[in-house]
């Protein structure tokens, strides 16, 4: 059996080891030091944002994110439905309600329209959303301006989850930017990694230096240990900031080398009518982290028989997110649907695209996409 080729598996590149050799070398293994300050700079800097703060993980982020926006028990907050849990599971840490909103068909991500019924409906019923959480899914920016719009209307602060979409732009601007806060995540299948972590970034210094202070056990201070509020255990270890200081250099390579994998599968399946792709709108660039796949009901062949053959080979492929609303857990989340999602889900299928797959792999699972449809 040939090595198994993975859907995004992480891509070290030639710096992360001296980081963290550094990072032991100095004794800086706890969750301050230099690679951490390094590693706040260098996301800073490429996404030209004012201030972030390195935390455990994307969904740390967003929790954290939310309760500076002061969600609270009873509270409402919407949702993109068309994501992956970790967008949503801190609304419910927080005893708020996620509202669940279906995607529009070009980009997949929240459709504008249906958030503006939402809020609406969520205003007449006296609940008026505390937050939105934009998602950019799969690298690829939503209806930016159409939502901000909205949401500038209604007076609803933004939460970018583009955890997804680190490197991605919309008009020339990073994603994760547009938002009062945005959030990128370094967990093991994303476009670069830190083994684990994630990071909050704004241009508002309160909220950054409030989500340090909260990440950090919202320690007053004192020297004893004071405390007059709740807090968490989220900051990113030294060690693990090394690493993302390497990947940072690396970033746009592993974009470069994820949108030539698209490219590729795009190019050698265009034959295929039953096999769509989804383009980039008029200023619109997509990281293009993970390349995905629709297939034509009417053809006759599922996303499924395709993934059963693809693991035949030890070829890793996996069904679209699975939409929020669909999910047992979610069962009774308020929701405004269209059903563009569930259909989503229903055609469509991720394909191997990690920065490091080797070519005749890659080619191997494009020859055998071809053959279903011979
Ligand atoms: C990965 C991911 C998250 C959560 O990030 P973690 O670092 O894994 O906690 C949130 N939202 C989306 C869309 C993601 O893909």
């Amino acid at each position: 059996m040939p090595n198994r080729l993975y859907l995004s598996s992480p891509h070290l590149g030639e710096n992360e080891q001296k980081y963290v050799q550094e990072a032991f070398d100095t004794n800086w293994v706890s969750p301050v030091g230099p690679n951490i300050d390094a590693f706040e700079k260098s996301i800073a800097v490429y996404a030209d944002t004012g201030f972030v703060a390195a935390l455990s993980s994307g969904t740390a982020a967003i929790h954290l994110a939310l309760i500076m926006l002061g969600v609270e028990r009873g509270d409402t907050v919407l949702c993109s439905s068309f994501t992956f849990a970790g967008s949503c599971n801190p609304i419910v840490y927080l005893g708020a309600e996620p509202v669940f909103v279906d995607s529009e068909t070009a980009t997949w991500n929240i459709d504008p329209e249906l958030m503006e019924e939402a809020v609406k409906m969520l205003i007449a019923e006296g609940k008026r959303p505390k937050a939105l959480i934009l998602v950019h899914l799969y690298g690829m920016p939503a209806m930016i301006n159409e939502v901000m719009e909205i949401a500038a209307r209604y007076e609803i602060p933004v939460i970018e989850d583009a955890a997804e979409a680190l490197g991605s732009r919309y008009q020339e601007r990073a994603l994760g930017t547009f938002g009062v806060m945005g959030v990128y995540s370094f967990n093991g299948n994303k476009i670069i990694t830190t083994s684990g972590g994630g990071a909050l970034v704004s241009d508002n210094e309160s909220l950054i230096n409030r989500a340090r202070f909260l990440a950090t056990q919202a320690r007053d201070p004192a020297p004893h240990y004071e405390h007059t509020q709740i807090g968490y255990n989220y900051r990113l270890s030294n060690i693990s900031a090394g690493i993302g200081r390497g990947q940072m250099e690396v970033l746009d390579e592993r974009i470069a080398a994820r949108r030539a994998i698209f490219r590729q599968y795009q190019e050698e399946l265009q034959d295929i009518e039953d096999i769509t792709f989804t383009e980039e709108p008029e200023g619109y660039f997509s990281n293009r982290w993970l390349t995905t796949i629709l297939i034509n009901p009417k053809s006759g062949i599922t996303p499924e028989k395709i993934r059963i053959m693809l693991e035949e080979e030890n070829i890793e492929s996996r069904p679209l997110w699975k939409p929020m609303h669909l999910q047992p857990v979610f069962k009774d989340a308020k929701k405004v649907v269209n059903g563009v999602s569930e259909s989503l889900f229903n055609t469509g299928l991720c394909l191997p695209s990690g920065s490091n797959s080797p070519q005749d792999r890659i080619n191997q699972t494009i020859e055998m996409i071809k053959s279903v449809f011979k």
